[in-house]
């Protein structure tokens, strides 16, 4: 009875020398314990670093648009979608499934008529009815750019724009998709020139252009890509958009 408790006593004495003689697990050792922790946490807290590229779709909305989004939404990719004013009560179901994808829908002008030929009161009228209209069907404002049908101005249409307050975006890469009709064609024009800032100019009316997203968005993406909106782009690049600003192509008419 005396020895077992003598023993007892013993063990015991032994395990507490034993406990406080373990040494603290160092840092490097617990990394290497529990790896897998710290470049998940490291990740989430990382900012997207990807080189930005923003997709824009002019004339639309069409029958062809919501396969964009789409594939869009598959990839994780924004685009912004330069919508004629006409149009947007047709395709407000579009248009709101678009903004709750976290695209952007900006105005391309309610009818599509070149800019520089319009009197003041009637560049004004075509800008203000289509943002509006936006406004309206997606249920949020409609962001302060626009794009000039053609891409086209003048120092009338700058000077309008600027007391407006609104900037114009054109583009930096035309991929000839209306003129092309050819997925294949549409999506090589994308991938052969496709670099970091690129405004690029598509149209979501034709269905060759809507076929060839399917495979520029996950083509982008897999090259390392981040699809934003116009919006993103240019906060990223110059903290955000002046009015009266040109951003991308210059055209001005004669
Ligand atoms: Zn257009």
């Amino acid at each position: 009875m005396k020895k077992t408790a003598t023993l007892s006593t013993a063990i015991l004495i032994l395990l507490l020398l034993g406990c406080a003689a373990v040494p603290r697990t160092t840092l490097a050792e617990y990394d290497a314990e529990y790896p897998a922790q710290e470049p998940a946490i490291a990740e989430a807290a990382k900012p997207d670093m990807r080189p930005m590229i923003a997709l824009t779709f002019d004339d639309g909305p069409s029958e062809h648009t919501d396969s964009i989004l789409d594939v869009l939404k598959r990839y994780g990719g924004r685009a912004t979608f330069f919508v004629m004013g006409y149009l947007v009560e047709t395709w407000q179901d579009t248009i709101i499934r678009a903004v709750g994808g976290g695209n952007e829908i900006a105005g391309h002008t309610w009818s599509h008529r070149a800019l520089p030929y319009l009197s003041r009161r009637a560049i004004i009228e075509t800008i203000q009815s289509t943002s509006a209209a936006i406004e309206k069907a997606a249920g949020i404002p409609s962001p302060f750019f626009f794009r000039p049908p053609y891409g086209m101005i003048s120092q009338r249409v700058v000077d309008v724009s600027a007391d407006m307050g609104y900037a114009i975006v054109n583009w930096t890469l035309d991929t000839w998709d209306w003129r092309l009709r050819d997925a294949d064609l549409v999506y090589d024009a994308v991938m052969r020139a496709a670099a970091e800032g690129d405004i690029i100019l598509l149209h979501d009316i034709h269905r060759t252009t809507a076929a060839a997203m399917q495979r520029v968005i996950p083509s982008l993406v897999a090259a390392g890509f981040r699809l934003v909106t116009v919006s993103e782009l240019l906060q990223h690049l110059y903290g955000g958009l002046e009015p009266g600003k040109i951003y991308g192509r210059r055209i001005m008419a004669e």
